[in-house]
């Protein structure tokens, strides 16, 4: 059985322990591949390779930085099927979609981080005859990276690509239940000749190895992506040494369909926000608030779509909804079910686990489920389930939609559906959230502040904020 190494000072390792954790394809159930079940030994190896490494690589030019990360883009590129292939193996997504997303963005991620680091400028504030300040930045050192299953790649290098743009080494870990794209990154960079130490990925479990790295002192900043509940963990530890955090953490996020909104394209779009990567991105809608005007016709075709769309064997190119990442994850999900049920929610479609012939008949899918007639403040609208579930509600007037979006301890995405401009700017400015999307949905640029509010996370990544949150400002002042 294939085993996945630890990449420590540019080689590629198995843990000091010896020991391997089980990693699982989702759509057949079978365990397919080992992962290093790494411990602090590792984690304390990665980071002295790390440090060791920093004095050159920092002291590079940004334009010979820029050209390594380029490189790294081009390599992603051309591996891309075997990337696409892992990704949707780990996962359980369909392949046409870690094709068409994930391995194309985390090409992308390098490619933009390389680019932008040559454009990165600092401030200066004169006071004219009286003196001048000029902001210095500089790399923090080594640096701690540390991302979830649902978009493996896609995430992992959203965070390295710019925490090495800006001259930091970095030791980072992948989730545990989805190793093995970091791990063909590792033998990328390898070929690529990104200099040892640079990048490190210690894989394994998030108590051991993440734990490990957000409490090391040589570590000076951890960028996370991750549940909130992780989050606050690893905000509490990062405390201990004043460690610089960045926290993407979850999501329950409103979807609002006004009355005079392009409905065939507001509903085709809700049935995407809602299903895409079988709910289990961030930024999925989770809660549908439709004007009343348009609720039952809503509904009708709204839940239509939603039974139409194909549950499956992920390569199978059909398929709009694969496998969800675990067994532990499927029963979660439809824990939520049942207790949406209790809740006084009713069923309009799906609910259940789904069956797939074949291949994978012991894969961990479910059905795609719309839920009705729940009131907004139970658990199932205001926990995050991150599966293919999502609630539909009526509201009349924007003033309704408002204060039924915004009561929610998250903060991460909303999405406004309406022909009136005026309404989209006044409604998304008294929305709490760090994302809204009018008219359309996770339409990306990456050079905007990407974060969340709330219990969605501190920070933001995304262009010019991730690179000054990967380096140090410094203040000289001369007196004229
Ligand atoms: P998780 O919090 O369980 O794990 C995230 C990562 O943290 C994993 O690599 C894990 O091993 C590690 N980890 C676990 N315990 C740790 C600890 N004590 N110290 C340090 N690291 C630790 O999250 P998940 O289940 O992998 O991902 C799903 C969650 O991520 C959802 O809540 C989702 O909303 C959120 N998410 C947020 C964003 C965003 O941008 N805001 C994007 C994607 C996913």
């Amino acid at each position: 059985m294939k085993k996945f190494a630890n990449y420590i000072d540019g080689k590629l390792v198995p843990s000091t322990s010896k020991d391997y954790l089980d990693n699982y394809n989702p759509a057949t159930g079978e365990v397919y591949s080992l992962l290093p079940d790494s411990c602090q030994e590792d984690v304390e190896e990665a980071v002295a390779a790390a440090k060791g490494a920093f004095p050159k690589w920092s002291g590079l030019s940004p334009e010979d930085r820029s050209q390594y990360l380029i490189k790294i883009a081009e390599a992603v590129e051309q591996s891309q099927a075997e990337l696409a292939l892992a990704e949707t193996t780990d996962t359980g997504k369909p392949l046409w979609l870690s094709n068409a997303m994930d391995i194309p963005r985390a090409a992308a991620n390098f490619r933009f981080f390389g680019h932008a680091i040559t454009q990165f400028a600092s401030e200066s504030h004169l006071v004219d005859g009286v003196a001048l300040n000029y902001t210095r930045r500089g790399p923090l050192g080594v640096v701690g990276c540390i991302s979830p299953w649902n978009l493996p790649l896609y995430l992992f290098t959203w965070k390295v690509a710019p925490a090495l743009a800006a001259g930091n080494t970095v030791v980072a870990k992948p989730s545990e239940l989805t190793p093995h794209t970091a791990s063909l990154l590792s033998e990328i960079c390898i070929k690529a000749g990104l200099p040892p130490g640079v990048l490190n990925i210690v894989h394994g479990a998030g108590g051991k190895v993440g734990q490990s790295i957000v409490q090391h002192h040589e570590v000076k900043a951890v960028s996370f992506t991750g549940g909130t509940a992780t989050g606050r963990k690893v905000a509490l530890t990062a405390a201990e040494t004043f460690k610089r955090t960045s926290l993407e953490l979850g999501g329950k996020n409103p979807t609002i369909i006004f009355e005079d909104c392009d409905f065939d394209l507001a509903v085709e779009s809700a049935v995407r926000s809602s299903f895409t990567n079988q709910g289990e991105i961030c930024l999925c809608g989770s809660r549908i608030y439709v004007e009343e005007g348009i609720y039952e016709k809503f509904l009708g075709e709204f839940v239509k779509q939603v039974d139409a769309l194909k549950v499956g064997d992920p390569l199978d190119g059909d398929v709009k909804v694969g496998a969800l990442v675990s067994q532990h994850h499927q029963q979660k999900v439809l824990q939520y079910v049942a207790l949406a049920k209790q809740e006084g929610g009713h069923i309009l479609c799906g609910g259940d686990r789904q069956v797939v012939v074949g291949r994978c008949e012991r894969g961990y899918f479910v059905q795609p489920t719309v839920i009705a007639d729940l009131p907004n403040s139970c658990r199932t609208n205001q926990e995050e389930i991150f599966g293919p579930v999502v609630t539909v509600q009526s509201f009349k007037g924007a003033d309704q939609a408002i204060s039924l979006g915004n009561e929610s301890s998250y903060g991460l995405a909303a999405n406004i559906w309406t022909s009136d401009l005026k309404m989209a700017h006044n409604v998304s400015h008294k929305l709490h959230f760090g994302i809204v999307w009018v008219n359309t949905w996770l339409l990306r640029d990456l050079r905007t502040p990407f974060g969340g509010m709330k219990n969605s996370g501190l920070g933001r990544e995304g262009g010019f904020e991730s690179l000054r949150f990967f380096t140090e400002a410094q203040n000289i002042c001369i007196k004229l």
